[in-house]
């Protein structure tokens, strides 16, 4: 299909309003035109003006499986032929979302035992809020409601989820966090720790505050506390060592539910299928989205632990029916897009090329720019990594942020054709491939990304 570039861009300025857009600089024409993406194959997507990029963030860090898998679109259109909607209301199914939940319960981390579906991230978080509050209702806990979340922590951007997210800019001007939602400290080593202080002595002191916290709330008004397993859109920040044991001891001493949201981590891209696993934490509930269908349907998922679920059927002749739901919970395209896209998870072991790869991804990382007199540090696990700008390597600290630094190595990047992205907490350079990314490939993207971060720092100092 050929299509007119600046018909399709005039009538996207005058009528999308688009996520995370200065709206003005978009309307005056000040930031340019739209990009207007026409296709994509493997870790590739394509523009309209025909630029090849490498997409070296899968999208959102959501499409896992590459770009143009016909596995996955062959899927989706059998079934929307067959049946392309039905509700899962009043004990209705389809084959694709039964066989769907059996393979999550199966797979996931911790002692799981239903699952409950939505579309996005942000409502399955919404759903996991709204569980601990009927949980702790059923089982005569009617005050144990606060959930604590983390500083920099991303759990989306709806109310409840808007509001677990620990980062400023995504509440101001928009009545955010609600009371309901407490933060604790972010368990950021490189920035956090005080001087001397041992990864493993950092977990601990955030472990204490955490404690202390819960005391200070009183342990009979928690419910949950809700983290990511790999800090994402915070920074790309992997926890220090023993953080999560530190961190769920304390959540076992008080009876607190953890609610791993496993949006970016879930189905392999730290090199186990979820983060939980590698890390060894004992979720309650567990929150999955992007990967479970690689982003080519929208689908998110509650994963619901046995602890809970007992509650739950155990109330249900006193409560009456679980009254929460979709119209769209477990549409059955999802089902078979997510079937597919697993059946390309299990077969081509994604976890494992992702800790393969991820290995070289990490240590050519480290090689190529951990030195730069403008890069303060270095991170990630599997395929996902991160580098930090910082103005002053030695005082650790950061540029002035009207430099834009982090943007403009983002641009660099793209301008020779890689999408990196600008994380939006620091000048942070975050990296997220798809899951089937090679090392030749690999190759590609760290020679890109050293070109673009040289070029910002030969105009920096
Ligand atoms: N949780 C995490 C960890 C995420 O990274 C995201 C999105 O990036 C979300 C939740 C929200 O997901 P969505 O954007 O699908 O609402």
């Amino acid at each position: 299909m050929t299509i007119d570039i600046n018909v399709i861009s005039e009538k996207d300025r005058n009528s999308v309003l688009h996520p995370f857009t200065q709206l003005k600089d978009f309307a005056t024409g000040k930031i340019g035109d739209p990009t207007i993406v026409e296709t994509g194959k493997g870790i590739r997507i394509r523009d309209a003006h025909g630029n090849e990029l490498i997409d070296g963030f899968a999208g959102l860090y959501c499409v896992n499986v590459g770009y143009g898998r016909t596995e996955v679109s062959e899927a989706i259109a059998r079934q929307a032929h067959r049946l392309a909607y039905y509700h899962s209301y009043a004990a209705h199914t389809t084959d694709e979302l039964a066989i769907l939940s059996d393979r999550l319960v199966k797979m996931a981390p911790g002692k799981m035992s239903k699952v409950f579906y939505g579309l996005s991230g942000s409502d399955a978080n919404e759903t996991n809020a709204k569980l601990v509050w009927y949980y702790n209702n059923l089982r005569g806990k009617p005050t144990k409601k606060t959930i604590i979340s983390r500083e920099r922590g991303y759990h989306g951007c709806s109310v409840i989820s808007g509001s677990m997210t620990g980062m400023s800019f995504y509440h101001d001007h928009m009545d955010l966090p609600l009371p309901q939602i407490v933060h604790t400290g972010v368990p950021h080593h490189y920035w956090g720790a005080n001087p001397g202080e041992t990864e493993a002595e950092f977990s601990a002191r955030r472990a204490a505050e955490l404690d202390q916290l819960i005391e200070t709330l009183g342990p009979d008004n928690v419910g949950a506390f809700i983290a990511e397993p790999v800090l994402g859109t915070g920074g790309i920040t992997p926890p220090p060592e023993g953080y999560w044991a530190a961190i769920q001891a304390v959540l076992n001493k008080h009876d607190v539910l953890l609610i791993a949201d496993e949006v970016i981590t879930g189905f392999g891209r730290t090199g186990s299928m979820f983060g939980s696993q590698r890390y060894g934490m004992e979720p309650d509930l567990v929150t999955i989205a992007k990967g479970l269908t690689s982003a080519y349907f929208p689908l998110s998922a509650s994963i619901v632990g046995e602890k809970i679920y007992r509650v739950m059927e155990e109330g249900a002749d006193r409560v009456g029916a679980f009254s929460h739901g979709y119209t769209y919970s477990g549409h059955p395209i999802g089902a078979a897009a997510a079937n597919a896209v697993l059946d390309i998870v299990e077969t081509e072991d994604l976890p494992g090329n992702a800790h393969q790869v991820g290995a070289y991804f990490q240590a050519q990382l480290k090689d190529r720019f951990a030195q730069f007199p403008i890069v303060g540090e270095v991170r990630g696990v599997g395929l996902m990594g991160a580098i930090e700008f910082v103005g002053d390597r030695e005082g650790k600290k950061r540029f002035d942020p009207s430099l834009k630094v982090g943007p403009r190595v983002s641009k660099a990047a793209r301008d020779r054709g890689l999408i990196a992205r600008a994380m939006p907490h620091g000048d942070i350079l975050g990296f997220a491939p798809p899951l089937v990314t090679t090392k030749a490939e690999i190759d590609d993207i760290i020679s890109i990304a050293e070109s673009a971060v040289r070029s910002v720092m030969d105009e920096l100092v």
